[in-house]
């Protein structure tokens, strides 16, 4: 049976895995109708797994600042998840983006994910604060730290942002995020674990004691994830590339592979120790999902967890191999 409203969201109440795995999903604002139903499909399938907080993100230069803004206030109305919105310096003047942080305050956000955002020429050209703006992300968390009542989020880099001088210059620069107030630092997605583990050793080196907790980014789409990979400085191994090589047209086989690789990367984290997940969801479930039950969370309310069943034409056309 397909349920509604609150009783989906459990806050922290799916069942964990027994040795304190916890996970939060990540999530965009849809541009129209079909994407709002998309969205909230992948939210009502995963909340029932209690993660710690759900996050939406935020265009560039404020362009979705109503839309996340709307898409917070759904998730505070009709569910009980903890929402996280993030939010950037990008365009904007200080009052500007203190208006956002309030907006999100009265509306019950209390969490917020602090970033400066790509430069208005797209990544790769120089970034220009904005005059009378926060000029980068330690800016802003201070700002936010001066309002009050907010957890915050930052963002970290396994592999070193695109604009670093140095992955120590990055580390120095995360350091002074934490140091202007905020409580943990979310990374960038990442393919390769031992860049982690590396980065890791380099966060405790400097300092860093709040938790670091990896951000993975399921391949529903690999030329799409390559493209974002590029974009943001992340490595995509040869032989990561390779296991998707001749699957262009067979989308089935290459969720399969997906969901392989996901898991592994996730379960070789867990072995090492690592007990928080952040996902990239891309508003879609079935990965995320299949992830997080193989790391052992459980539904919370597990009658409710079912796909609602396809309605008959549906089932019929897969009976006849048109849809997956
Ligand atoms: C978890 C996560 C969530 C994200 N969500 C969004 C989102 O919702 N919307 C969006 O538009 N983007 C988002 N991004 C992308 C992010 O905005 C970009 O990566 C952006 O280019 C950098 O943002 P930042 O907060 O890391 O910036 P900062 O931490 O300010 O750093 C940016 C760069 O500038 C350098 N730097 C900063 N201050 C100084 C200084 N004083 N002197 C010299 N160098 C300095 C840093 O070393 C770094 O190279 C997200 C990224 C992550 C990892």
């Amino acid at each position: 049976m397909q349920e509604h409203g609150k009783d989906h969201g459990r806050r922290g109440h799916g069942q964990g895995a027994g040795d304190g795995i916890s996970v939060s999903f990540e999530f965009f604002p849809p541009k129209s109708d079909k994407m709002e139903a998309a969205l909230w499909k992948a939210i009502r399938r995963l909340a029932p797994l209690g993660p710690s907080f759900v996050s939406v993100t935020y265009g560039a230069g404020g362009s979705t600042r109503a839309r996340t803004h709307a898409t917070l206030a759904r998730i505070l109305r009709e569910t009980d998840l903890v929402p996280a919105a993030h939010l950037t310096c990008v365009s904007a003047t200080r009052e500007e983006v203190d208006a956002v942080i309030r907006a999100y305050g009265e509306i019950g956000v209390r969490h917020i994910v602090a970033l400066r955002g790509d430069p208005q020429g797209g990544p790769g050209t120089p970034y220009e604060p904005t005059p009378g703006g926060y000029v980068n992300a330690a800016d802003l968390v201070a700002g936010i730290r001066a309002i009050g009542g907010f957890e915050i989020s930052v963002a970290a880099y396994p592999e070193g942002h695109p604009e670093s001088p140095s992955l120590a210059a990055d580390i120095d620069n995360l350091k002074a995020k934490i140091d202007a107030g905020a409580d943990r630092a979310i990374t960038q997605f990442f393919f390769d674990n031992d860049q982690f583990y590396r980065f890791m050793d380099r966060v405790l080196a400097a300092g860093i004691t709040v938790p670091v907790t990896p951000g993975i980014i399921p391949i529903h789409n690999f030329a799409q994830v390559a493209t974002f990979a590029r974009r943001c400085g992340t490595t995509v191994p040869k032989s990561l590339a390779e296991k998707f090589e001749g699957l262009e047209d067979d989308p089935k086989t290459a969720r399969f592979v997906a969901a392989t690789i996901a898991a592994e990367q996730v379960m070789a984290l867990r072995e090492q120790g690592i007990r928080q997940f952040h996902f990239y969801t891309l508003n879609r479930a079935d990965l995320v999902y299949a992830i997080c039950h193989l790391l052992g969370l459980r539904p919370s309310q597990p009658g409710a967890m079912a796909e609602p069943a396809p309605s008959k034409p549906a089932a019929e056309a897969r009976a006849q191999g048109g849809g997956s």
